[in-house]
């Protein structure tokens, strides 16, 4: 038997009773003859009231200190998990990911992992003791402060240690019963999915399906290890991703894998903008200087009378601020009229390799989409993905309509969504 890596969620380790719960898993996996390294998220919502707390004493806190509060969650959660697998008579130890060896670049709030050196780790594991890591977080390699992977970002911590452990599986423990074809919480008819190839999990995860970090899958991806995601709250067996065929299970060929959400954007358009080369450039310089990554850009076609032009992006809603001070900052040289911020915005996706042999896929869609009457704003499309922005308030009315128009509607079993507070 060889080391598992298993990753559990704010919302399988809420309080002490979900805490002991899945301490008794863990031990079941060390008593199967498992070496095991665990994963933990904070407890709850214990992330989102730190952020606020943060808000509430400075409105733009540093970077390096607010990450400083936000690994305090999961030193909580990790130590007390290691008491209660104590208490059931098994030896634990807990770490920080600075001694977990996750070593991450300097920027704060969203570092990416480059190494993982886990000696204290593994040495652990020999020992025969549980090792439980802290997720998200590591520490910059230049300065050596504590740094965070962003919001979800202990799916990554998993996966990366799964890499560097060369471990069998990384098991992410969830509050449903693995990837859906849509969001349980907004479709009670979606239908898990057995088997999902990396590439269609990666377009899921970043069009807005958070039971997967996106940077955890690209991950997963390059070291081509297997991610079983399942709930900590039920025994059943859950979905794989990986692009390798398992037992008697194939790889569904599926036209479409399922459709996602995302509410946590925002648009900005610049309005006005003299139509010749070069004014695009100097509007997206002004953005990356800031350090703001942009999702779908759409610019109009300009009118021949004023030779002026409009050009839409999306972000997320919390770069929103930093944005249009960044852009402010650019009028005289861009020369445009104005800028406009929209927060009121929803994103949904369609995703399915199916989709680069099959013409009717878009029409399908948007036929959908007009059905629901939800008027869509933006589009954008990659090989395997369609998205619209719409209106935030008719997002649950068109991911239902477009999951019912492409057959994933489930006739059995509504989808269990056990915990969470969907924050
Ligand atoms: P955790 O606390 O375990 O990290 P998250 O809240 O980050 O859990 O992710 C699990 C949630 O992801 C689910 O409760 C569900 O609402 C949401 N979700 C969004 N899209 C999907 C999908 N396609 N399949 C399953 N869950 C999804
Ligand atoms: N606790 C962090 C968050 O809420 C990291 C995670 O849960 O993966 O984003
Ligand atoms: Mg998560």
């Amino acid at each position: 038997m060889g080391l598992v890596v298993q990753k559990y969620g704010g919302s399988s380790v809420a309080d002490a009773e979900g805490i002991k719960r899945v301490a008794r898993r863990i031990v079941e996996a060390k008593k199967d003859g498992h070496q095991v390294v665990v994963v933990v998220s904070a407890m709850g919502d214990t992330t989102d009231e730190l952020i606020d707390l943060a808000g509430e004493v400075s409105p733009i806190p540093s970077g390096r200190e607010f990450d400083m509060l936000l690994t305090a969650g999961e030193r909580i959660s990790m130590a007390l998990l290691a008491m209660a697998i104590k208490n059931l008579g098994h030896e634990a130890q807990s770490f920080t990911g600075s001694q977990a060896g996750v070593i991450t670049d300097s920027v704060h709030n969203r570092a990416r992992i480059i190494d993982v050196t886990p000696g204290r780790i593994k040495s652990s594991v020999d020992d025969g003791n549980i090792a439980i890591v802290a997720g998200f977080q590591g520490v910059s390699q230049e300065k050596k402060d504590i740094t965070t992977l962003g919001r979800g970002g202990s799916d990554t911590t998993a996966v990366a240690l799964a890499a560097a452990l060369d471990a069998e599986v990384c098991e992410i423990y969830t509050d449903v019963d693995g990837v859906f074809t849509a969001d349980p919480r907004t479709v009670t008819k979606a239908r898990k999915i057995d088997r999902i190839s990396y590439e269609d999990m990666l377009e899921l995860a970043s069009s807005g399906s958070k039971v997967l970090l996106h940077r955890c899958v690209e991950y997963a991806r390059r070291y081509n290890i297997p991610i079983h995601v399942r709930s900590s709250f039920s025994g059943l067996p859950g979905t794989w991703v990986s692009n390798e065929p398992r037992g008697d299970q194939p790889m569904e060929q599926a036209l479409i894998s399922g459709v996602a959400h995302d509410t946590s954007e925002a648009k900005v358009t610049v309005v006005g903008v003299p139509d010749k080369p070069g004014e695009a450039a100097k509007i997206f310089r002004a953005i990356s200087d800031a350090e703001i990554n942009i999702d779908m850009v759409v610019q109009n076609v300009s009118a021949a009378t004023t030779g002026l032009t409009d050009i839409s992006f999306t972000l997320p809603k919390t770069d929103g601020k930093r944005a249009m001070t960044a852009l402010e900052r650019t009028k005289s040289t861009v020369g445009f009229d104005s800028l406009r911020y929209d927060d009121q915005i929803a994103k949904i996706s369609l995703v399915g390799a199916g989709m680069k042999t099959n013409p009717g896929v878009t029409a399908a869609f948007f036929e959908a989409l007009s059905g629901a009457g939800v008027n869509i704003e933006l589009i954008s499309t990659s090989e395997i993905r369609i998205s619209v922005v719409t209106r935030d308030d008719d997002v649950n009315d068109a991911v239902r309509a477009v999951h019912s128009a492409f057959g994933l509607d489930s006739d059995s079993d509504e989808a269990v969504v056990y915990g969470g507070t969907g924050r």
